[in-house]
């Protein structure tokens, strides 16, 4: 997404990266992966980059969505953003996986995150004027993957369980996310 907005965009950017920190251990390596893409794509043009870290333990990761956008809602007031952008897709594997849990309810839980963020604000005395978009949200897995290109694929990292080896994380090849991937690149 933020390729998208830095390339078909003249808007002023703040880019902040929450370190979600649950009981799976991928945030180690996104954390890491995180560094690499923001150095790649200043190379486009400048933006603003912060990071937090949120460690929720033990909870179960379903949290995460209602936690980020609140987290979000507090950046863009902070910075008095207009906008906030989530790279969030119709096509979501991760709810596209847990039909049981999720299935048609993908939007409602949009919607729930949204809300849960403006209400917490509200109860902080926020004032939030921010608008929320999805410029990926109609993009296919298949569109994300050729937009980025090999050289910035490589230093993303969607694997739910990496392992670190010598030569960095190595994706586990198992998980619905290296399962994805792996589809894409065989078609
Ligand atoms: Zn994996």
């Amino acid at each position: 997404m933020l390729k998208h907005l830095l390339e078909s965009t003249k808007d002023e950017l703040v880019v902040h990266h929450i370190s979600m920190r649950t009981l799976e251990d991928h945030w180690m390596a996104e954390d890491e992966a995180a560094v690499k893409i923001i150095e790649y794509l200043r190379a486009i043009r400048y933006f603003d980059y912060s990071m937090s870290v949120i460690d929720i333990g033990r909870v179960r990761s379903w949290l995460d969505w209602e936690l980020l956008g609140f987290m979000g809602a507090l950046q863009a007031r902070e910075y008095q953003c207009d906008t906030i952008a989530v790279g969030r897709k119709k096509d979501g594997k991760t709810f596209a996986t847990s039909p049981k849990i999720f299935g048609a309810q993908h939007e409602f839980m949009q919607g729930m995150s949204e809300s849960l963020a403006r209400t917490n604000l509200f109860l902080m005395k926020g004032n939030v004027v921010a608008r929320w978009d999805y410029p990926l949200w109609d993009w296919s897995s298949r569109r994300v993957v050729e937009y980025l290109g090999p050289e910035l694929r490589a230093l993303t990292i969607s694997c739910r369980r990496p392992t670190r080896t010598e030569s960095g994380w190595q994706p586990c090849g198992q998980c619905n996310q290296c399962k994805m991937y792996a589809e894409l690149e065989a078609q």
